[in-house]
Parts: structure tokens; C-alpha cells; sequence
């Protein structure tokens, strides 16, 4: 699933086969497109486009472009608001600050850009935001009218990080688009590379910016693909899990389409299977990812109630047809012990390799050494270390078990390598020093190290 989150579908150029442009979207997996309005005369135009098209996924945002700033009027105004009324609406925009043309004064594009802020939040609507040199112009005016109040993305993203960094701040999303692809957007990609998927979305600005394969031709949402590849090389996930991520992020942000309400027991990220099978853990993290999201990685994972093992092995299917099978999910996996025996003796059994991501409390939880008993079970482990000190540890995890988990969790790892490949992850939390974590894990629990991201969860 893809959605092509700013699209201008109204404009002359799509006059002559727009309902093909449809058609091949809907064939290439795109569910919603958002097109947008960037002036007055456009504006009955997206709303009619969209109220046609609820079945091809159509919503539309209308607003006035910094190129049209000067002619911004209070019957404008007056009118926009009528026309964000409708259901078919979804945001306010585009507008913002475009100092590359300065097709109208920096003093209108402000002006006009405080006063539709003004009336997004009026009428609720996130914003949608053009923003071409003038970063700093940008940020500012998004601070000082409040924009945060209800949200919005910085749309065609071409700024540097600083800046796509306070904007994250701001709560607002960044939108990715065929220029990401472009052979001269190092700097871009390097951006992009650096957000979190969590808050990124892709675009096509069709009929302008068509990606790299296709460059130099019109645009059109079908192209969306090619940025959700150009980003899954960049992130290291499989372009399936850049639709799904940003897809659930532009629902989340638009207010469209419904998310997922039931939590998954299998989900897939790149090529491995990833198994929920208990929202319980004996740790309390602070930075767990169920403190604020059922989602992770755009996959539901609240389980309304924990599965039986025949579940379990009913959503797992031919566990050969991905690189491994992961009990991982959104707890503490080895509460449930012998749920992951059953399913892992079935997954062996049929040729499939498995590997538990644990907080490595297993031996506190159940009272004894449980490795022997998953031997020939379980091919991997990764461990959830966290820490670099027993302070720290019960400072970030705070564990059910209290003073003492850390060392246990060493030993956990010490004894795992007996029976399993074995891994340790650190999450970077401010404070956490991770060199001296990687000592640890590398020297002296002789296993391998991985750093997570404290704003990417999954
Ligand atoms: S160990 Fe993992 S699942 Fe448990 S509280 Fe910490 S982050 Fe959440």
C-alpha cells in the first residue's frame, strides 16, 4: 500500500486522460492520494475531484501558494473556510515562504502564511507546507502561530536536517518526493537517511518532479513507488515496509482511511517474520515504544488477547518462506515459554531458523536456567542490554525484579552463547555510553553489538 500524500491531479496537464492516471495508480497499490489546491481558482476544482472520486481514494487541501501570497484577501479567507468545511478536506495548504521565485514580497508569503495557519487551526486541519530557502523564515513562523496545535508536513522536502529536525520538534511530518531519487541529492538522501521512518512521508508533486527513472516525463502518483524505494535503500527496509510505514503515517497525519484496530500476531519487516505473542514484560522502560503507539513499524501490534500456539503456528504458514522467524513483537516473549517451545520444535521441524529478541530475564522470570530446555530450538538470540551499569539499568528498564536483573541478564548472555548465536542491543538514550556498552557486549561477554535508535522503534 502506497499513498501519494501531495499530488496536483486538477491541473490541465492530467486533462486529457486523468482517469487512466487513476487507473494506474489504483494498479500500482497507491490507496489515497491527497491533491492539492495552491490557489483560489483550484480550490472548488480538488474538493469536486475528490467528492467524485471517493472511490479511487481521492481527498483534497486547498490553500493559496507563497507564489499567490499578494493576493490573499479576507473574503479569501472567508471562502477557504468554506471550502475546509467539507469532508472531502483533509488539510490546509499548500502555502509557506518560497524565497527561490519570490513570485510575491517575503512580506506578503508571511503574511499570507500567518493567516492560513490561523484559519488551520480554526477549522482544525493540519497544514501543508511549501518551504524554498527560507528555513529559518519556516520554523519560526510554524513556532510562532502555534502550528503544532494541529499538525502538518513540510511538503518536497529540500531543507537540511537542522531544520527537518525542529519540525520534528514541532510534531509536523517531512514529505519525500521524486527528488530524493535525483543523481545530484546526496544531501538530501543524507536527510533522509537520518529521520525517522515513523515521521516521513512520499509524494510525487505530480505533474512536476518525476523520480529518476522516469525523469523528465510528466509525473503522476504511480511514480510514488520509486520514492518508497529510494527510501528503503536508505533505511535498510524493504520498500513494502516503506508503503506500509508511510502510508499509516499520512492516515495518522490526514485523519484518512481506518488503521489497523486488532493486533497482529505475525508481521513482517524485510524478509524476516516477526511473532506478538504477549503484550506483557517484566521490564517497564521508559522508552518503550507501548508507553505511546500501538503501532510499530505500521504494523497494530495490542493484542486484545494472547494467542494459543496453534494460532501462533496458523499465522506463521511455511516458516521457510522468509529469512527467519522472530518472537519479538510488543512484550517480553519468554513469559511465555512454552508457547515459543511449541511453535519454535513446529518451526524447526519444517525447516525454518529462529530467533527470540529478549530482555534476557528468562531465568529470573521462570525460576532456572531455561536455555538447555530451547537448545536445538532457537538458533539466535538478541538480547536487550540497555546499560552500562546495574544503576543504569535500573534507571532505564526499571525491571520487575529490581536490583540485581543487570548482572542477571550478563549471565543470561553468557549462558546463551552456549547454545545459540548471540547479540547485544543498546538503545542510544541520552546518558547511555554506548562505546562503553559496545566494550562490554564485544569484550567482555565475547557477543555481538547493536546500536538502536531511541526514535526508531521495531
Ligand atoms: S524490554 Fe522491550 S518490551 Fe519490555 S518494557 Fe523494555 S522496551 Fe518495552
Amino acid at each position: 500500500m502506497l499513498i501519494d500524500s501531495h499530488a496536483h491531479l486538477t491541473m490541465s496537464r492530467f486533462d486529457a486522460d486523468r482517469e487512466d492516471v487513476l487507473s494506474r495508480a489504483r494498479a500500482a497499490g497507491v490507496a489515497y492520494v491527497v491533491t492539492v489546491a495552491a490557489e483560489q481558482a483550484d480550490w472548488a476544482r480538488v474538493v469536486a475531484l475528490a467528492q467524485t472520486h471517493k472511490a479511487e481514494g481521492i481527498y483534497a487541501a486547498v490553500g493559496l501558494h507563497p507564489h499567490e501570497a499578494s493576493s490573499l484577501t479576507e473574503e479569501m479567507c472567508r471562502e477557504l473556510i468554506v471550502w475546509a468545511a467539507d469532508p472531502r478536506v483533509v488539510g490546509l495548504g499548500e502555502m509557506g515562504f518560497d524565497f527561490h521565485y519570490r513570485h510575491s514580497p517575503a512580506v506578503a508569503q508571511e503574511a499570507a502564511f500567518r493567516r492560513q495557519i490561523g484559519i488551520a487551526r480554526e477549522v482544525g486541519l493540519p497544514v501543508v507546507v511549501h518551504s524554498r530557502e527560507a528555513e529559518e523564515e519556516t520554523i519560526r513562523v510554524l513556532q510562532e502561530e502555534r502550528a503544532s496545535e494541529v499538525g502538518g508536513v513540510l511538503h518536497c522536502f529540500s531543507g537540511n536536517l537542522e531544520m527537518a529536525r525542529a519540525a520534528l520538534d514541532l510534531g509536523f511530518f517531512i514529505s519525500f518526493s521524486g527528488s530524493l531519487t535525483f543523481k545530484n541529492a546526496d544531501a538530501l538522501r543524507e536527510v533522509a537517511a537520518a529521520l525517522p521512518i515513523e515521521r516521513i512521508l512520499i509524494e510525487t508533486d505530480c505533474p512536476y518532479l518525476a523520480p529518476q527513472p522516469v525523469r523528465g516525463k510528466r509525473n503522476e502518483p504511480a511514480h510514488v513507488r520509486h520514492v518508497a524505494e529510494a527510501l528503503s535503500a536508505l533505511h535498510g527496509l524493504a520498500p513494502e515496509d516503506i508503503g506500509r510505514m508511510t502510508s499509516h503515517n499520512a492516515m495518522q497525519l490526514f485523519s484518512i482511511g481506518s488503521l489497523e484496530s486488532e493486533g497482529k500476531i505475525a508481521y513482517r519487516i524485510r524478509d524476516s517474520l516477526y511473532l506478538n505473542i504477549t503484550n506483557r514484560c517484566s521490564n517497564a522502560c521508559g522508552f518503550c515504544v507501548r508507553n505511546v503507539s500501538d503501532f510499530v513499524k505500521g504494523h497494530q501490534l495490542r493484542l486484545a488477547e494472547e494467542p494459543t500456539a496453534d494460532a501462533v503456528i496458523h499465522a506463521v504458514g511455511d516458516p521457510t518462506a522468509c529469512r527467519e522467524v522472530v518472537f519479538c513483537g510488543y512484550g517480553e516473549p519468554l513469559l511465555r515459554l512454552d508457547l515459543v517451545k511449541t511453535v519454535s520444535a513446529w518451526v524447526k521441524q519444517r525447516g525454518g531458523r529462529v530467533r527470540v529478541n529478549t530482555n534476557g530475564q528468562g531465568r529470573l522470570i521462570h525460576g532456572r536456567n531455561i536455555l538447555p530446555e530451547l537448545e536445538g530450538l532457537v538458533d539466535a538470540y538478541s538480547v536487550s542490554l540497555n546499560a552500562e551499569s546495574e544503576a543504569q539499568y535500573l534507571e532505564i528498564c526499571r525491571p520487575d525484579s529490581g536490583p540485581g536483573t543487570y548482572e542477571a541478564v550478563k549471565a543470561f548472555i553468557r549462558e546463551a552463547r552456549r547454545h545459540a548465536e548471540v547479540s547485544v542491543t543498546v538503545v542510544n538514550l541520552p546518558g547511555v555510553d554506548v562505546e562503553r556498552c559496545r566494550r562490554i557486549a564485544e569484550e567482555e561477554l565475547h557477543v555481538g553489538f547493536r546500536l538502536r535508535y531511541y526514535d526508531e522503534v521495531g
